[in-house]
C-alpha cells in the first residue's frame, strides 16, 4: 500500500472512531439489554456512507476494497459497538454484485449505496443444514413468471431490520443431483409486504436480532433470481473468503477493545497494595492474547491485500478468521480474569462483548470447517466431508 492510501484508511478508521463516540457503552448496554436495533447508529454509518464502502462508485457506493470494509468493521467492535448490527450488506452483497444481472443490480443497489434499502439479510442455515449447506430443503419452485418458496430457516439475523434478503433455496431436488453442490439458487428477497413469509425472533445469549423463517408459498419474481439456476451454492462458495477477512476484522477489534479494556483495569486496580497489573499471573495473559491478536493482524492484512489485487487468498482468508476468532477469545478470557468479579458486572460492558465475542469461532462459519479447509484444501490430507 502507498503512503496515500494507507492515510486514506487511517481517515476512515478516524471518521468510525468519531462516529462511535456517540454511541456509547451505555447505548450498546441499554439495547442489549431490551433487545433492541441500533437504528440510530446503523442510519449515521449509513448516511456518512460506510455501509456503502464495497459498492461500485457506478452504484453510487465509494468503490473500495476489503482494506477498508475489514478496517470500518474494526473500529466499531473496537469502539465497545457491534457491528453485527450491519456487517450483513458488506458480507452479502459481493453475491449480488458479482452474479447477479445488470438489471438487478441497477435496480437494488443504488437504493442500498443511498440507505433507502437496507440489505441486513441473508438467508441460508436451516433447522437440518448448517455447516453442510448442500443438503438444504427449502425449495423453490418456477411457477410462470415467480418462484415459489417453501420451507423453514434458522438463524436468520436482521431480517425485521432489513428490506432486502439474499435467500439460497433449493431448485432442483437433492437425489436428481449427480453434482451435489448445484441444484440451490440465490434469489434477492424483497421482504416489503412479503405475503407467506412468517418471521419468529430467536432468543440467542447475545443481541443478534436472529429470527427463524417459514415460508408458506411466497412468490418471488424470477427477475429476482441472481446469476443462473442451481448455481446459487458456488456464488455463496464465492463469497466466502470476503466474509472470513470480514469476521476477522470484528474479531480483531473485539480483541483490541478487551485488550484496552484489560490493561487499563490491571494499571489502576489495586490489590494488596498495588496494581493488579504488576502481577505477572495477570499482566503476562493479557500481554499474550495482545500478541496473538497482532499476529492474526497481519494475517488479516495480507488477506485483504491479496483480495483486493484480486489474487487467490483461500488459505489466507480462512487462516486469518480461525486466528482472529481465537485470538479475541483469548482476549475476552484475559479481561474477564483481570475484572474478576467486576467482569459480571453490565455495567463494565465486559460480560456483553464476551458473550458477543464467542460468536466468532461458531458463525457464520465454524472454526472446524476453516480447519478443514486449510487440513484438506492448503494441506492436501485427507476430506472428512
Ligand atoms: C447469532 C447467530 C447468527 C446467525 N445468523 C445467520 C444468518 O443471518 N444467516 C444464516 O444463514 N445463518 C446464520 N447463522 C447460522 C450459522 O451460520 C450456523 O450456526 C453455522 O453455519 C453452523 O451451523 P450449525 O450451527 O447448524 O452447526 P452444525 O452444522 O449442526 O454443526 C455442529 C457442530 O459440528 C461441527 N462439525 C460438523 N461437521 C464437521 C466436520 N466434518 N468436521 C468437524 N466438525 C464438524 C461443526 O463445526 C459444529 O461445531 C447464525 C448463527 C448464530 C448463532
Amino acid at each position: 500500500m502507498t503512503t496515500g492510501e494507507k492515510e486514506h484508511v487511517e481517515s476512515i478508521r478516524q471518521n468510525v472512531r468519531d462516529i462511535c463516540k456517540n454511541f456509547p457503552g451505555k447505548y450498546w448496554r441499554d439495547l442489549d439489554e431490551v433487545r433492541g436495533y441500533p437504528t440510530e447508529f446503523v442510519n449515521e454509518l449509513t448516511r456518512l456512507g460506510m455501509l456503502s464502502v464495497l459498492i461500485p462508485e457506478e452504484y453510487g457506493g465509494a468503490g473500495l476494497g476489503l482494506v477498508e470494509g475489514g478496517a470500518i468493521l474494526e473500529e466499531i467492535c473496537k469502539s465497545g459497538g457491534n457491528a453485527a448490527a450491519c456487517h450483513a450488506q458488506m458480507y452479502t452483497m459481493g453475491v449480488l454484485l458479482r452474479h447477479g444481472s445488470d438489471e438487478l443490480k441497477r435496480r437494488y443497489l443504488p437504493q442500498v449505496a443511498s440507505g433507502d434499502l437496507r440489505l441486513q439479510a441473508f438467508g441460508v442455515t436451516e433447522p437440518d443444514a448448517g455447516s453442510e449447506t448442500t443438503k438444504l430443503r427449502t425449495t423453490a419452485v418456477r411457477n410462470g413468471d415467480n418462484y415459489i418458496v417453501n420451507g423453514q430457516k434458522m438463524f436468520i439475523s436482521r431480517v425485521q431490520h432489513s428490506d432486502l434478503m439474499i435467500l439460497l433455496a433449493r431448485t432442483t431436488p437433492y437425489d436428481e443431483l449427480e453434482d451435489k453442490t448445484k441444484g440451490l439458487s440465490c434469489f434477492v428477497v424483497d421482504l416489503r409486504d412479503l405475503k407467506g413469509l412468517d418471521v419468529r425472533p430467536l432468543k440467542l445469549m447475545f443481541n443478534h436480532h436472529s429470527t427463524a423463517l417459514f415460508f408458506d408459498n411466497v412468490d418471488i419474481p424470477a427477475a429476482n433470481l441472481i446469476g443462473e439456476e442451481g448455481m446459487g451454492f458456488r456464488y455463496i462458495i464465492d463469497s466466502w473468503n470476503a466474509e472470513r477477512i470480514l469476521v476477522a476484522s470484528e474479531a480483531l477489534g473485539d480483541g483490541y477493545w478487551f485488550i484496552d479494556k484489560a490493561s487499563s483495569y490491571a494499571s489502576t486496580r489495586e490489590v494488596f497494595g498495588r496494581p493488579i497489573g504488576a502481577n505477572q499471573g495477570v499482566q503476562f495473559p493479557i500481554a499474550l492474547a495482545y500478541s496473538h491478536l497482532e499476529a492474526a493482524r497481519m494475517v488479516r492484512d495480507r488477506a485483504a491485500d491479496l483480495f483486493d489485487a484480486e489474487q487467490p487468498c483461500g488459505a489466507e482468508a480462512n487462516m486469518s478468521k480461525l486466528l482472529a476468532a481465537d485470538a479475541s477469545w483469548e482476549a475476552a478470557n484475559a479481561c474477564l480474569n483481570t475484572y474478576g468479579g467486576a467482569g459480571f458486572d453490565t455495567e463494565t460492558d465486559v460480560e456483553r462483548k464476551f458473550r458477543e465475542t464467542r460468536l466468532w469461532s461458531i458463525a457464520p462459519v465454524n472454526n472446524n470447517l476453516v480447519l478443514a479447509f486449510i487440513g484438506q484444501r492448503v494441506l492436501g490430507m485427507p476430506r472428512s466431508y
